[in-house]
């Protein structure tokens, strides 16, 4: 039976910066785990993200920091693919935007407004008195409507609730809070989220159990008011040029572009590995079935899970619908929001440095914000990944070399009661891995857990081939398991012919006697490898 192919999207990141543990911690490293699980299962699997260069927040960055808007994403976009790749995600580069790219937002507006999806509106929206700029997203501060917290315009980053045009209580210029500015109407192009309301309700009834509890939350929170209307274009002249007549000099809303971008971005790595799809959205056509799945942070549940629903919804039954969307919470640096501005951030690339990079993944899958804020700290990670990864880890190896000294690369013979446990390793693992109970953080937990019991197995194995046998069963589907987060040491024992499928075939009545591969890092916590 053919596998359904899967696209796996992280969030898109700004191209206004580099990417710190806080954003890793969060949908890169989760997307990529899940990502490299179904791969290990034998499924076609299309990982992806690319910069968002249309928000807002790259203008107001490039200003703060005396740089062209282009300038700052170009750098940034070199710098974010430089960070993925050096944590090992597993994706390849950052699609470029270029005409092709153009080619496929216009090319989805257009199509929105062909089949009558956008309504005209008249809308208030502040505008700096000084500049003219129209105020939206990060151009605007306020207090968030629905909490009271500080909040920038579009979403509020605290309870995820969006807030467009005049909506944003004591509203002022972001980057100068002190100038003047007034509301004026405007007549902008529209999604009218309340015309989609019973296929969202539908949609989310049927993939309750796949939602996360506090996107759910939201999700219900949303529902119990009326819909949004969300822009598809805004005045001014910040982003892509909008193609309609009843706008003129209009742009197309930031977060209405992120939608076609990442099917342009699918179609964009596809094309890496082989033909190029005939059109930039055939990957996400329904007729192809394509298991779709984000990763992104919380403050992005309105729009990837809300908005992008909506916009797929309204070209019929053109596209598949994503499976779901999980979410994470914050990621704290010493018990404090990570922050750009206040330099309260530990780089990617800086952390990896001092810190090899199967350990740092390990590290940052056990402590993330999966359901709740969760926090970093470096003398953690030293003790932690010491004592429960890398000293266990490398006391296992140097006992297995010990064990298979003399007959690595035979085979040896297995038991029933070897092949059941490995089994259930397996199984417990795929627990971990699978959508609708995914925690990367149980499946490194339950890393550090099976590893300290083989090791203690291993201290004690009766000198017989099958008992051998059997431990290395095991110890190869622990690897098999941990593959997802530790790719280095992974990546060895594949190209020492150690099979690392997590599907669900029988394991082998026999097996070749194999060492594992050591493990770099810390393993005592005092900074010594
Ligand atoms: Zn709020």
């Amino acid at each position: 039976m053919t596998q359904r192919p899967a696209i796996i999207v992280a969030a898109t990141p700004t191209s206004n910066g580099d990417l710190h543990l806080g954003h890793m911690a969060g949908p890169y490293l989760s997307g990529d785990v899940y990502a490299r699980y179904l791969a290990a299962t034998g499924r076609d699997v299309v990982y992806t993200t690319i910069t968002d260069d249309s928000q807002t927040y790259v203008s107001t960055t490039a200003q703060r920091q005396g740089l062209s808007p282009e300038a700052l994403r170009a750098t940034s976009t070199d710098a974010i693919a430089a960070s993925l790749r050096a944590l090992g995600i597993g994706i390849d580069g950052m699609p470029p935007i270029g005409a092709s790219y153009r080619e496929t937002v216009r090319t989805f507006v257009e199509r929105l407004h062909r089949n009558g999806r956008l309504r005209l509106r008249k809308v208030r929206m502040p505008v700096a008195r000084a500049t003219g700029q129209v105020l939206f997203d990060g151009f605007l501060g306020g207090t968030c409507p629905a909490c009271l917290a500080g909040s920038s315009g579009g979403v509020c980053e605290g309870c995820g609730h969006p807030n467009h045009f005049d909506q944003l209580l004591d509203a002022a210029p972001a980057l100068d809070p002190g100038a003047e500015f007034e509301y004026r109407e405007y007549e902008v192009l529209v999604l009218p989220l309340e015309e989609y309301r019973e296929r969202l309700r539908a949609y989310y009834d049927e993939r309750r159990d796949l939602w996360r509890p506090h996107a759910r939350q939201l999700i219900q929170e949303l529902l119990a008011g009326p819909l949004p209307d969300v822009p598809v274009t805004v005045p001014g002249d910040w982003g892509l040029p909008a193609p309609f007549a009843e706008t003129p000099g209009q742009r197309i809303y930031p977060w209405i572009e992120a939608m076609p971008a990442v099917m342009y971005a699918s179609a964009w790595v596809a094309a890496q590995r082989g033909p190029a799809p005939a059109g930039t959205d055939d990957l996400w056509r329904r007729e192809r079935d394509p298991e779709i799945v984000y990763f992104h942070g919380y403050d992005n549940v309105y729009y990837w899970g809300v908005v992008d629903l909506a916009l797929l919804m309204a070209h019929d039954d053109r596209y598949a619908l994503p499976a779901t969307n999980v979410c994470n919470e914050f990621y704290e640096l010493d018990g404090q929001k990570f922050s750009t501005s206040r330099n309260h951030l530990v780089w990617t690339r800086d952390l990896l440095e001092g810190v090899p990079r199967d350990v740092a993944r390990f590290y940052l899958a056990l402590t993330a914000p999966e359901f709740q804020r969760s926090t970093f700290t470096r003398p953690a990670l030293r003790t932690t990944t010491g004592a429960r990864l890398v000293r266990p880890w490398n006391e296992l190896a140097a006992q297995l070399a010990l064990l298979t000294g003399k007959v690595v690369d035979t085979e040896l013979p297995t038991t029933e009661n070897g092949r059941l446990r490995a089994k259930v390793l397996t199984k417990r693992f795929a627990g971990c891995y699978e959508l609708a109970t995914f925690s990367m953080g149980r499946a490194a937990a339950m890393v550090a857990d099976q590893l300290d019991r083989l090791r203690a197995a291993s201290g004690d194995l009766k000198d017989d081939p099958a008992a051998l046998g059997d431990l290395l069963l095991e110890v190869r589907a622990l690897l098999a398991g941990a593959a997802p987060l530790l790719v280095d040491v992974a990546a060895r024992a594949a190209g020492q012919g150690v099979d690392l499928r997590l599907d669900d075939s029988e394991p082998p009545d026999s097996i070749t006697a194999f060492t594992l591969p050591a493990l770099a890092g810390d393993h005592d916590g005092t900074g010594r490898s």
